[in-house]
């Protein structure tokens, strides 16, 4: 009983606090009932098809109501259902709209976005569940788009362009609520649609130490206005970027050609684990961060102009190009072959490391040069003959899978190589007077997760390493290598 007292007591008071403040600025405690509900035990995780999601879905259609958003259709729900292994599930979207107040400018829209749904709970042998309450991931962006909701329902925050909020279902497992609106509703032609800002874990602002708003340089004009805000609102940007964010709903958004941002405050919280709870969520911050976000906003809805920036439709295009770097570490199992004689020498393990570039050239290519120390040999009846060396591969990666902008990927490798050795031992086995320089080609297969590359490579010199007449030696190695990318 006192748990009802006490939710009723603090209802009534933010239900007083939001009628007299009128909506001026988001505060922590509005921020923090909604995450307090949303991430409750008796919602039980929100995960797919339970009784607990449809209680989040229902409150956030409540909140859109009380905010005054349109409807598009009867009601707020966007119903859908998929296939997952042999049952089909039903999911729904929450969404509503506010139509802009330029007579031209409101037919076009922005899409202000955060998934509602989470894991759901698991039941132990006992019969106990182990609820994942998902508060920072997330139910913080849910709370953060209801609040959006409030300010741009309130009259005197009406931007010119029209807004759609939308809550998505079934992130969880693979962004299907965010694919589902985009590709299939129909309910806006995405031509109309300028920009999407995603909300998806923005409740650890303090301990990451700043905010995430990856894909805001794809709108003209959308850095300089964030930076601009930022300094006002005071709040720390920490990365900018013009590239989609693929791990979140922002990436349904790719295919329209429609700049989609991610506002991130980093993986701070018990990532997927039971213990994300709403107790840990900093709320001050994130009160600060909603703030900013609605003035970011309504300054780019407002704005007469907007389009993509010349970067984002760079990297829309089959051919864009985009560079990283990294550095790479290989194992190594070299030897020579002789090819005009009834012995070959034996393998010798070695290693290399050193420092790679790699050149996207659109989803299907990535050029790798790479500049690395080697050690090498291989062992001869005569003795070991081992070297110390400059290595300069050069790999084309032919991506067989390419997934979310690149990140998973799984490829051939075509390439070649030169090699110069600058200190070699017992170079003249066997009086045979091995030259320092080769060169040849490499072919193998490699994967990329992330930031993480494993390849796979066999390679053969294509040079005659002795200098003696009637002889032909050639080398011959075996590479395995792990690859750290300094950029997703
Ligand atoms: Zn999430």
């Amino acid at each position: 009983m006192k748990k009802i007292y006490s939710i009723l007591v603090l209802f009534l008071l933010s239900a007083f606090l939001s009628i007299t403040v009128l909506q001026a600025q988001t505060t922590a405690d509005a921020l923090k009932k909604h995450v307090s509900f949303l991430a409750a035990d008796s919602l039980e995780g929100r995960g797919l098809g339970t009784e607990g999601k449809e209680k989040a879905m229902h409150y956030i259609s409540v909140v859109f109501s009380d905010a005054g958003l349109l409807p598009f259709g009867p009601n707020y729900f966007q119903e859908f259902s998929f296939r997952k292994e042999l049952i089909r599930v039903n999911a729904t979207n929450v969404i509503g709209y506010i139509e802009g107040s330029d007579e031209q400018l409101k037919n076009e829209y922005i899409v202000l976005s955060a998934h509602y749904d989470h894991l759901g709970f698991d039941t132990k042998n006992d019969g106990s569940k182990v609820i994942y309450n998902g508060a920072d991931d997330n139910a913080s962006g849910t709370a953060a788009l209801l609040e959006l909701a409030k300010y741009f329902g309130s009259d005197q925050n009406t931007p010119k362009r029209s807004i759609i909020f939308i809550a998505y279902d079934a992130e969880e497992i693979g962004l299907l609520g965010s694919e589902f609106f985009v590709e299939d509703s129909e309910v806006v032609d995405f031509e109309k649609v300028k920009f999407n800002f995603n909300f998806d874990m923005v409740g650890m602002y303090d301990s990451y130490g700043g905010l995430d708003i990856t894909g805001i340089n794809g709108i003209a004009n959308g850095k300089n206005k964030a930076k601009e805000l930022a300094k006002e609102y005071d709040v720390k940007l920490k990365k900018t970027t013009a590239s989609i964010e693929p791990f979140t709903d922002t990436y349904s958004f790719k295919k329209t050609g429609t700049p989609a941002v991610h506002f991130f405050t980093g993986l701070k919280s018990p990532y997927h684990k039971p213990e994300d709870t709403y107790d840990l969520l900093e709320y001050e911050a994130m009160a600060k961060v909603v703030n900013y976000s609605a003035a970011l906003t309504k300054a780019l809805a407002n704005e007469e102009e907007l389009e993509p920036s010349g970067r984002f439709k760079n990297l829309q295009s089959p051919f864009a190009l985009r560079l990283n770097a990294g550095v790479s570490g290989i194992f190594t199992n070299s030897y020579h072959i002789y090819r005009d004689e009834f012995f070959n020498a034996e393998d010798v393990p070695g290693g290399s490391f050193g420092l790679i570039t790699q050149l996207d050239i659109g989803k299907r290519v990535t050029l790798q040069p790479g500049v690395f120390y080697a050690y090498h040999g291989s062992s001869a009846p005569g003795g070991n003959y081992r070297a110390h060396s400059l290595d300069i591969p050069v790999d084309a990666h032919i991506n067989l899978i390419s997934q979310y902008g690149g990140q998973l990927k799984l490829f051939l490798i075509l390439g070649g190589f030169y090699r110069h050795d600058f200190s070699t031992r017992n170079a003249d086995v066997d009086g045979r007077g091995i030259r320092d320089e080769d060169h040849g080609f490499s072919l193998g297969f490699g994967f990329r997760a992330t930031r993480l590359q494993f390849t796979f490579v066999g390679r053969s010199g294509i040079q005659n390493l002795t200098r003696v007449p009637d002889m032909d030696i050639r080398s011959q190695g075996g590479l395995i290598s792990l690859s750290y990318l300094f950029f997703k």
